[in-house]
């Protein structure tokens, strides 16, 4: 019984680029996956195509047992946390957060209670009123995390989210994520070309290099090339 399952998968893009062959990977529910390798090595493409964002040119994509590979990106049980954030400038966090759940038309007191929740649980409830222009990083990063699981995926899928945060702030979000992966025992996809943020943060890393999986280990047990 896996969340997420990935069987040969591959992406060509137009132009002839084989940005990713043959990826296969298996996801426990609650896991926590890092994605780590070069820059250009796959890692984004990969995200994208379980996100529904980017089209798959071979092998299958599945969740809970289910089959993806072609469903578009609005039914598939997963969010995504870009590295820019993505936030609305011209609405508040509130309205920001709630979003996601009006645009799947979910009925108002349904939609304020599980704003209201995220907004507690995230810490937002000072700011709630605000726009992104008056938020400290802290907040526009809870901020993307909050418009993310307000949907409750099954997945939550991450790219890069911490690559402009100083160090402080990221060792605080570093925490938080496995907080919430814990409390939440949802399943996490964490993309990033820094090493030592795959390792602290995976249960388990997959080394990605030229589009090809090198290793997939639990940190401990990663080796390196002499
Ligand atoms: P990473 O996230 O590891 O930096 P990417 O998935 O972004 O790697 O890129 C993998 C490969 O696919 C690279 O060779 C990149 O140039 C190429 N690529 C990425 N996006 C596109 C695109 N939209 N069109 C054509 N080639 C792309
Ligand atoms: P990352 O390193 O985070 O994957 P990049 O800076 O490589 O991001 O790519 C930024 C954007 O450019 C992405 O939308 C990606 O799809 C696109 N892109 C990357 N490489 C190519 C390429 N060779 N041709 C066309 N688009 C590309």
């Amino acid at each position: 019984d896996y969340d997420l399952e990935l069987v040969k998968l591959r992406k060509v893009y137009p132009g002839g680029t084989v940005a990713v062959e043959n990826f296969d990977l298996q996801v426990k529910k609650g896991e926590f996956i890092s994605f780590v390798g070069p820059s250009g090595c796959g890692k984004t493409t990969t995200l994208r195509m379980i996100a529904g964002l980017e089209s798959i040119t071979g092998g299958n994509l599945l969740i809970r047992g289910n089959d993806y590979t072609h469903v578009p990106t609005e039914k598939r049980p997963t969010a995504t946390i870009f590295q820019n954030y993505a936030i609305f400038p011209h609405m508040t966090v509130r309205q920001n957060i709630a979003f996601g759940l009006k645009v799947r038309k979910l009925p108002t007191d349904e939609v304020d209670r599980r704003v209201d929740a995220i907004i507690e649980k995230l810490e937002l409830g000072d700011v709630a009123g605000e726009k992104e222009a008056s938020l400290s990083g802290g907040q526009k990063q809870r901020l993307a995390l909050g418009r993310g699981l307000v949907t409750e995926p099954d997945i939550l899928l991450l790219d890069e989210p911490l690559g402009a945060l100083d160090a402080n702030l990221r060792k605080s979000i570093q925490e938080e994520l496995k907080i919430l992966q814990r409390e939440l025992g949802i399943t996490f996809v964490f993309v990033t070309h820094a090493q030592s943020e795959a390792l602290s943060m995976g249960d388990r890393v997959v080394v990605m290099n030229a589009g090809r999986v090198e290793q997939i280990s639990p940190p401990f047990e990663l080796y390196t090339r002499p």
